[in-house]
């Protein structure tokens, strides 16, 4: 399907996104950019995304202040997503932000034409290995998935987080399940999970959920890996486990890493094809704003 003529957005777009996300006939395609650092990375970001857009995305995501990256730009290259034609979901965090400056954050999604907002509460800042809240600000993404409904009630598709290998800061599974069941009953339309390697773990998740009453799309999360060095830094960043199966294919490769990133398309084909035969209702991947295996894995897709 052709991206939504822009005429349709922004208001439109959340309630169709959600309905699309809802259609079983049809899984989704989203692909996730993070804000360049400079001019060059920029100039590979927008490329990829318009070597993307002919290719059936349904919608995109832009992080905001993932990993170290600038906060500043979410809002200008989301932006510039926005111009392309590409419904957009902005993420936003709590990190470091107060109530007030969180609703003109949302304001300023709204005026810039942003169609979602994953909403987070963010990772503690470098340095620091606990949250802490602004004085002013939220513990927790329930909150701002509220507010976020309170100052511009369905206007915007709302996400959440989802961590099938479980948050790296849960007691445990039952208290993570029951935390994701309360953000989507402050409000979310939908959760995208952090990427996982193993249909297993989503599969698991998502039945955990469902039996907690979590009735919401839950959009699986997939990253075509480019080496195993790559795997490695992402994963141990995520905390997700890479199967010994695909570290054996990745390691077969020795040092030729065009091989390696094959292996990477393939095993993300293949695990892709497999959610949406278990009906998974889209699946959101993470091209860390390359466009080769993004291409490759969405050629096979919807061709
Ligand atoms: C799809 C996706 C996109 C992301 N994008 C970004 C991004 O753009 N920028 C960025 O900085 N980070 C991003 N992250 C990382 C995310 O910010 C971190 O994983 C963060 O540590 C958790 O955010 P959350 O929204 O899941 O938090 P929460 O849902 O608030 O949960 C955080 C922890 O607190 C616990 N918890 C929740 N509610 C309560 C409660 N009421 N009482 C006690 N404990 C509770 C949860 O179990 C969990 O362990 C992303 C993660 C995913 C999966």
């Amino acid at each position: 399907m052709p991206l939504i003529p822009t005429f349709f957005l922004p208001t439109m777009f959340s309630t169709t996104l959600v309905k699309a996300l809802r259609n079983p006939e049809r899984p989704t395609i989203s692909v996730e950019f993070f804000p360049p650092k400079d001019e060059r990375s920029a100039e590979t970001m927008l490329r990829t995304a318009r070597t993307l857009q002919p290719l059936g995305v349904d919608f995109a995501s832009i992080t905001y202040g993932a990993g170290g990256t600038s906060r500043d730009t979410t809002l200008s290259y989301g932006a510039e997503l926005v111009a392309m034609g590409f419904p957009l979901i902005g993420h936003l965090t709590c990190v470091g932000h107060s109530r007030q400056e969180l609703a003109d954050l949302v304001a300023q999604y709204d005026a810039a034409g942003f169609s979602g907002i994953l909403a987070l509460r963010g990772d503690p800042p470098k340095g620091q290995s606990t949250f802490t809240a602004h004085p002013e600000g939220f513990s927790h993404a329930a909150e701002l998935v509220k507010l976020v409904q309170e100052i511009r009630p369905n206007r915007f598709a709302i996400g959440v987080a989802g961590f099938p290998e479980l948050h790296p800061e849960a007691l445990n599974e039952a208290s993570d399940i029951r935390f994701l069941a309360d953000k989507v009953a402050a409000g979310a339309d939908f959760v995208t999970t952090q990427l996982f390697l193993d249909n297993a773990d989503y599969f698991r998740f998502v039945a955990l959920a469902r039996a907690a009453g979590v009735e919401a799309p839950i959009l699986p999360g997939v990253m075509p890996v480019l080496s195993l060095k790559q795997a490695r830094n992402f994963c141990g960043f995520c905390k997700a486990c890479i199967p010994p199966a695909l570290i054996a294919e990745l390691e077969a490769c020795g040092d030729d890493e065009e091989a390696q990133r094959k292996v990477g398309v393939s095993w993300a084909q293949r695990q892709i094809r497999e959610l949406f035969e278990h009906n998974a209702p889209g699946v959101h991947l993470y091209i860390l704003n390359k466009a080769e295996s993004a291409v490759e894995v969405l050629s096979a897709l919807r061709s």
